[in-house]
């Protein structure tokens, strides 16, 4: 630990209610801001979301009020009359006597242009046709939830995508989607391959494009909250009207609920994008974040910050924003960026709360930081702790190091490429971070323990939005590990048998399987590996590629419906068999063998003597697990083509 917790902040007082900065009603609107050293604390009425003079007010009302001290840290007071659609924020004096400047507070639901002056709404205006009797998709148990993350510019903003509103949420409402060959893109696509879940890239107000020059591109993938309480405003058709956000945002859940799809948001709580500007510290200065004791702020996210989720107001905002977009926005899962910054004890309450409201919500996080971050290790939600978090699951970067080859290192192969010494990894993921006696932890590359207390508590991937996405890997370490390729056609065809290879390895582990978008289609990025504001020409998914890469496509479909029918990931007798040599790993699971053959020659698998039908060859089309053709055979051992997955089910 390099920095020491800040023990005066805990004092501070904190109110017991809601936090609720703004409640309106027709005949008058209160305000409430939590700012304890605060020496005084105005509010600033405006006609418009950005620009123009708190003294010009058109709508004929006040333009400013000072809010009165409260015991419990807040500030409060009221203006009478109807402020429906006025824009307002908050100027702290802090206790140094300094104008702090405007805020929108930590808590604004609604805002203008880029964040900056929050709206004054009636929220239930904003509600889409039906939105109150919407139904959520089933989910029995998280180990049942296959995650698809995506961005929504990756994902409709191709020409090819077929899509009207590319680039916004609307896209997500889009049905008879294609690809201009024919083939199902958008929603279609999803339901197509079977995935229950959405994972969104940041999608609350973030920062780093200008909601006033959309119609310039502008890509990022949005890891710099501002309001962490409202959607953010350049994937709406209207940034400049607050309620068009939130009612597209809404419209996006609602149609992907309809089509059997649950929405899981990306949280981005650990850090600000610019701690000085930010709304924390304009609200409650030096409150809301870690500090190094020379008064620097510590820094376990890498971006020059890190929050303090010990802190009670701190822990208090995050339980209640997840809670909001629960009940607000339907949400069905959070994904906690870098949640090794957050405390246990925080993550823990997060999930007691959402148990409250529905504990089919899923919960997963980073379970890491950037950095050393300024707090107890040993009370951080960190992989190695995750089993001390019942209901909270975490990456498993065991496995897709292990599969990929090292993330520190581009052109670091991994089992996928034949390189020996990394099967235990893999088996490591397979077994879902959970204990199994035929995993030697002394060769598992990151871990030697088991993290998870149930298998389900580890997101298994082999790629996401970081780094180098699969095919790029693949690529890449396929040419460092065999040099010169031999003809562009057979590359190619490796590099296809690889990417099968990958996906089989993440639906036949235990832990819940997460596909990076445009993966089942085998796109890639150009080689570039860090590529969170290129351009279009890097991260659009070109939905051609669906065409291109059927084969790919029609595999990976094929690996979620084997396992939703198979069950292998639920347990009963689990153990790994005996390989000959490296580069092979044959697990049997609850009646299903599944063996990985990373060689590049065909292998002779010995298995249980018995009667088997084979289900699925990565390296033949697929077949149809109900067609009564599935060949069948007795014996004890098969042969299993080079750089291929095979998945058998022993039938009695
Ligand atoms: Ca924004």
């Amino acid at each position: 630990m390099k920095a020491q917790v800040q023990d005066e902040y805990m004092d501070w007082p904190v109110p017991a209610g809601p936090i609720c900065e703004m409640n309106y009603s027709p005949d008058q609107t209160c305000f409430q801001l939590w700012s304890p050293k605060a020496r005084s604390v105005e509010v600033r009425l405006y006609d418009q979301g950005e620009g123009g003079d708190v003294a010009r007010m058109s709508c004929g009302h006040i333009h400013h009020i000072f809010l009165d001290k409260n015991e419990d840290g807040t500030f409060g007071g009221v203006i009478n009359g109807d402020l429906k659609g006025c824009f307002y924020t908050f100027v702290v004096k802090d206790e140094n006597g300094n104008l702090l400047n405007e805020t929108p507070g930590i808590f604004a639901k609604a805002v203008g242009v880029n964040g900056k002056r929050a709206q004054i709404l009636d929220l239930s205006t904003t509600n889409p046709k039906g939105w109150e009797s919407g139904v959520k998709p089933v989910l029995v148990h998280p180990q049942d939830a296959v995650i698809y993350e995506m961005h929504h510019r990756d994902f409709s903003i191709d020409a090819s995508s077929g899509m009207l509103h590319k680039g916004k949420y609307l896209a997500l409402t889009e049905r008879g989607t294609t690809n201009g060959q024919g083939e199902k893109t958008g929603i279609d696509h999803l339901v197509e391959l079977g995935v229950t879940h959405v994972h969104l890239l940041p999608s609350y107000d973030y920062g780093s494009v200008d909601e006033a020059r959309l119609d310039s591109p502008q890509y990022n993938w949005g890891y710099d909250p501002v309001n962490y309480n409202v959607p953010e405003g350049s994937y709406s058709t209207n940034p400049y009207d607050p309620a068009v956000r939130i009612r597209e945002f809404k419209e996006m859940v609602m149609a992907l609920h309809k089509a059997g799809i649950r929405v899981v948001m990306d949280v981005v709580y650990n850090h600000v994008f610019d701690l000085k500007n930010s709304n924390f510290e304009k609200t409650a200065p030096g409150y809301f974040f870690r500090w190094n004791n020379d008064g620097t702020p510590a820094n376990g996210s890498g971006c020059g910050n890190e929050t303090a989720s010990e802190r009670p107001m701190m822990r208090k905002f995050m339980i209640e924003s997840v809670l909001y977009w629960v009940r607000e926005y339907h949400i069905d899962g959070f994904r906690f960026d870098l949640m090794g910054i957050h405390d246990i004890e925080t993550m823990t309450a997060i999930r007691r709360a959402v148990n409250s409201v529905d504990p089919s919500i899923i919960i997963y996080g980073e379970g890491w930081a950037a950095s050393t971050p300024g707090y107890d290790a040993n009370k951080l939600a960190m992989k190695a702790n995750v089993h001390f978090i019942k209901g909270i699951a975490a990456f498993g970067d065991e496995m897709r190091d292990g599969l990929r080859g090292a993330w520190y290192d581009d052109k670091k192969g991994g089992f996928l490429v034949g390189i020996p010494g990394h099967e235990e990894s893999v088996k490591f993921g397979l077994v879902g971070a959970s204990y199994c006696g035929g995993v030697d932890l002394t060769k598992v590359n990151y871990s030697r323990e088991f993290w998870t207390g149930e298998p389900c508590q580890m997101i298994s991937y082999v790629s996401c939005h970081d780094d180098l996405c699969l095919a790029d890997r693949i690529n890449v370490t396929l040419m460092a590990r065999r040099g010169k390729k031999k003809s562009a056609e057979a590359h190619e065809a490796e590099c296809v048998r690889l990417q099968k290879l990958a996906y089989a390895a993440v639906f036949a582990s235990r832990g819940i399987p997460f596909i990076w978008c445009g993966d089942e289609i085998m796109r890639d990025r150009k080689g570039v590996r860090n590529c969170y504001n290129s351009p279009d020409s890097i991260n659009a998914i070109p939905w051609r590629l669906k065409s291109e890469h059927k084969d790919v496509y029609e595999y990976v479909k094929q690996l979620i419906t084997l396992r939703r029918h198979l069950r292998w990931h639920e347990g009963g007798e689990y153990h790994f068999l005996p390989v000959k040599g490296s580069n092979v790993i044959a697990m049997f699971s609850s009646g299903v063998v599944i063996i990985l053959n990373s060689n590049r020659r065909t292998i002779t698998q010995e298995i249980p003597y018995g009667v088997w039908q084979i289900v699925s060859w990565s390296d033949r089309p697929p077949m149809s697990v109900s067609a009564g053709a599935l060949p069948t055979f007795k014996g004890s051992s098969l042969k299993v083509p080079a750089q291929s997955a095979l998945i058998l089910v022993e039938r009695s």
